[in-house]
């Protein structure tokens, strides 16, 4: 097999093809800690793209609550219990010279050649059965206690850093990953990456429904649609990206689930990429500043190795080890810069969903101080600073505060929106 550079695991990895990376990147961060659950990006998406015969049980987005509820259920456990069994004890981090330090366990593409499923599959999967996908809300807002006791939750309250009774909302789409597991496993060759973007995208007149792409993609983003006998997955609303929705203007803007975020949890961004598949360095980028900068953003699921370009501010309340698990080694960093911001990361946290169009530039110009107090026996100074974001071509989208205005209603229309 290939050697590809995978620079989240710090080192180079096994992939059925040769490396070959787009120009730009479809990426996106989400801030865990503001999620709510609401779904209206779930239903943004299903109302835009999944409302047709067949695809009742189809959800491009999905909120889960972790840790019980997944869709398809339990999707991320039981794809780590494979690679468990194909490397018992093995699937490890070590220091190394990646941002995460360097994976040392098997990703779903080197597993395979120990674990061969009967057709000899070229990534380690597994097909869910309908029952999997038949309740996408199942265990929702079901919290976790103390182990081996039902219902025992901790009555002693909550305070930071880490909640003993917590559960939290995880929003999922398509990883855009830019090495893609469905891909890799088709057959026919019907799944594709675009040069342009990086998004992946389903020929559906070369898809026979083999279902290869469902069995493969460990996110378990690819679904398969029975009256068309076809799979079909998140698109990235691509044609909003290509500036081509009537609100656009001819300039980039965000997916329908990015822009109906009601919890203004989610940015979306085009990313720019190095020859060698690396993020090429653009500091005044947010998303580049999140994820290479601060640190605040980590993969999911990293060590399975297809390099999701979709990266989380983690929640602060959940157990360590339940989030190292899912995000890797980079979670106390994060969660310490994030707890602890400083002024550049605050006013950068302001952009999210001030605009529908994707930014690709940010400047702060520095404002007075406005607070000071000790938060967790450190100084806490705020400042009100104001980010600027700017488009594709360069002009200004907006302009925010770090203090949030306060708009005080006249007294004509004290009981008017
Ligand atoms: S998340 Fe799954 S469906 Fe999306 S690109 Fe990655 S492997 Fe393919
Ligand atoms: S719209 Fe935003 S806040 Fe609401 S569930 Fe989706 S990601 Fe969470």
């Amino acid at each position: 097999m290939p050697k590809v550079l995978n620079w989240q695991l710090g080192r180079t990895m096994e992939y059925p093809y040769e490396a070959a990376y787009p120009k730009q990147q479809f990426a996106f961060v989400f801030n865990i800690n503001r999620c709510i659950a609401c779904q209206s990006c779930t239903m943004a998406c299903k109302s835009t793209w999944t409302f047709s015969k067949g695809q009742e049980h189809m959800w491009w987005a999905n909120v889960e609550t972790k840790p019980y509820g997944g869709y398809p259920q339990s999707w991320d456990m039981k794809i780590l219990d494979l690679l468990e069994k194909a490397n018992p004890d093995g699937q490890r981090w070590a220091s190394g010279s990646g941002p995460y330090g360097e994976f040392k366990g098997q990703t779903i593409f080197e597993a395979t050649r120990k674990t061969l499923t009967p057709d000899s599959a070229r990534v380690l999967g597994y097909l869910p059965d309908d029952d999997e996908w038949n309740s996408p809300n199942i265990y929702e807002d079901n919290p976790v206690g103390e182990r081996g006791k039902p219902m025992q939750w901790d009555k002693t309250g909550v305070e930071l850093p880490e909640h003993k009774t917590w559960f939290f909302y995880l929003a999922r789409i398509c990883n855009h990953c830019s090495y893609p597991a469905c891909l890799a496993a088709c057959p026919r060759k019907a799944i594709y990456k675009r040069p342009e973007d990086g998004i992946v995208l389903i020929d559906q007149s070369e898809c026979r429904g083999y279902r290869k792409c469902v069995e493969a993609c460990p996110y378990k983003k690819s679904i398969y649609r029975g009256n068309t006998r076809t799979s079909e997955k998140c698109i990235a609303c691509y044609p909003r990206v290509e500036g081509k929705d009537p609100e656009s203007e001819g300039q980039p803007m965000e997916t329908r689930c990015m822009a109906a975020c009601i919890g203004q949890i989610r940015m979306q961004g085009l990313v720019k990429l190095s020859q060698d598949g690396t993020w090429a360095e653009d500091r005044q980028n947010p998303l580049y500043y999140m994820i290479h900068v601060a640190k605040v953003a980590l993969p999911l699921y990293p060590q399975l190795g297809t390099s999701p370009n979709g990266y989380y501010i983690p929640p602060r309340w959940v157990p360590r080890p339940y989030l190292r698990q899912m995000f890797g080694p980079g979670v106390d960093a994060a969660l310490e810069r994030y707890s602890n911001p400083d002024r550049e990361l605050l006013a950068v946290l302001q952009l999210f969903r001030r605009s529908n169009r994707i930014i690709f530039r940010y400047e702060i110009e520095e404002g007075p101080q406005v607070y000071e107090a000790s938060l967790r026996g450190k100084t806490v100074k705020l400042y009100n600073d104001t980010v600027i974001a700017f488009g594709q071509d360069g002009k200004e989208l907006f302009r925010t505060t770090v203090e949030e205005p306060l708009h005080v209603r006249g007294a004509q229309h004290a009981n008017s929106i």
